[in-house]
């Protein structure tokens, strides 16, 4: 599509939106009374108003049922799980025994490693993206450790060439076919959080199980923003959290991908009684029997109220229909782009440089910019201007435009207000 930079051609797009009556189903921060420009989704998510709703529902039934509420037929807690697994399982590409929600995060990532990462001899090294996210760093750090190796000797980063910022899938791809008698683990984000590449998680898969690794993804920028299919692509494990793209508040509770492949397998893991077979759970009786799936990898009692906020969200984005947010959003990401070329174009220098890859294939929502002129100064004149995005230490700005609440208007004030502010003070 031919771009225009003017309020004329921003308000049309947004008037051919099929998704833009979803805004008004989110709570936008206000400031004396303005929405402020929220391009923040990438880190946390606003809250839809269905939140409160659900969420006083599980506060009534506690109310109401107390204990009772796990059993109760209109309650039902112990099966509320259910019908988050069935919204989760299409945005993530999997079948519903494939996923469960459960924990934080870096939590279900050390879980998954312990039974994912199986050193034997040799094949012990693990093999992640250069500059991975600090949590999956220390998580992975703290795995080899605990196996009795180094991080220097079993981790293997790989890193951008000389010069460029994002991966090249052949260089990944050489890296893993380099090291094919030593690789344990292929540990990836599905989207790097700084660069906001979108790697070619297919290609590394296969990749990684021709030399027998196994492949898992952190899929936190990943998950609700960019199409992946887990079970297709024969991933072997992935984990996400839901309070980026999926909305779903603060800490919320984080997914898990198991493929079904390794449900009859007899990988080691850390178990607990919410992960044993549901039939008998409550004989508790000794010897851990795991649920069939993804949730034989439960831990704990069910945080019923984390879980009712994930489940409003998921609602919405069902309501909306994944495909359509993706397809918006690769617009609106590529307006987001056309702007900032154009403001460097009217500034007459490229004072802000887009590192994330051009390609919608490469990237989802977020992109990443370095600051070449005004840097933080800028950055923080645009937030005391209501826009908010956040910022990564040397230099980078990452701006989200999400296809639920964001507008394409937004994106043209967005170019104008970074043109007064170069102009004037950077
Ligand atoms: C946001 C993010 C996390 C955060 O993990 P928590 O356990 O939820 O704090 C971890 N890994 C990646 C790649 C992230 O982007």
């Amino acid at each position: 599509m031919q771009f225009q930079n003017t309020l004329a051609f921003a308000q049309s797009l947004d008037q051919q939106d099929g998704l833009s009556a979803f805004r008004d189903q989110f709570l936008i921060p206000k400031v004396n009374g303005k929405d402020i420009i929220y391009l923040c989704g990438n880190s946390l998510g606003l809250q839809a108003k269905s939140t409160k709703k659900e969420l006083d529902k599980q506060l009534n039934a506690w109310e109401n049922y107390a204990v009772e509420a796990w059993f109760e037929e209109d309650t039902q807690w112990l099966q509320y799980h259910h019908a988050i697994k069935d919204l989760l399982a299409p945005i993530v590409g999997a079948k519903p025994a494939e996923v469960t929600c459960m924990n934080s995060l870096t939590i279900n990532l050390h879980l998954l490693l312990t039974s994912f990462y199986q050193p034997k001899g040799k094949k012990y090294k693990i093999l992640m993206e250069g500059g991975a996210f600090p949590s999956d760093q220390y998580a992975v750090e703290s795995h080899v450790k605990t196996r009795g190796y180094t991080y220097e000797d079993a981790v293997i980063e790989v890193f951008p060439r000389e010069g460029e910022e994002t991966l090249r899938t052949k260089d990944v791809l050489a890296i893993i076919q380099q090291h094919s008698e030593e690789l344990a683990l292929i540990l990836f984000g599905g989207i790097n959080y700084y660069t906001g590449q979108f790697f070619d998680l297919e290609a590394i898969t296969k990749a990684g199980h021709e030399v027998g690794a196994m492949v898992g993804f952190d899929l936190a920028h990943a998950a609700g923003n960019v199409p992946v299919k887990l079970h297709d692509w024969e991933v072997d494990f992935a984990c996400w959290c839901s309070y980026k793209y999926m909305n779903s508040g603060p800490g919320g509770i984080s997914g898990i991908f198991v493929h079904e492949q390794h449900f009859d397998s007899d990988l080691p893991r850390l178990a607990g009684w919410w992960g044993y077979q549901l039939k008998q759970r409550f004989k508790m009786e000794k010897g851990f029997i795991p649920e069939a799936g993804a949730e034989g990898w439960q831990v704990s009692t069910s945080p019923i109220l984390l879980m009712a906020t994930h489940k409003a969200a998921l609602e919405v984005i069902h309501a909306a229909g994944f495909e359509n947010m993706r397809k918006k959003s690769v617009l609106l990401t590529g307006y987001l782009e056309f702007i900032i070329q154009m403001v460097n174009d009217q500034v007459g220098e490229e004072c802000l440089k887009i590192i994330t890859p051009k390609h919608s294939s490469e990237r989802g929502c977020q992109l990443s910019i370095i600051c070449k002129r005004g840097g933080k100064t800028l950055f923080d004149a645009l937030v005391g201007q209501n826009i908010i995005g956040d910022w990564r230490e040397p230099n980078v700005i990452r701006w989200s435009p999400v296809p639920l609440y964001n507008t394409f208007e937004e994106i043209y004030f967005l170019g104008q207000t970074l043109l007064n502010n170069l102009k004037t003070s950077c």
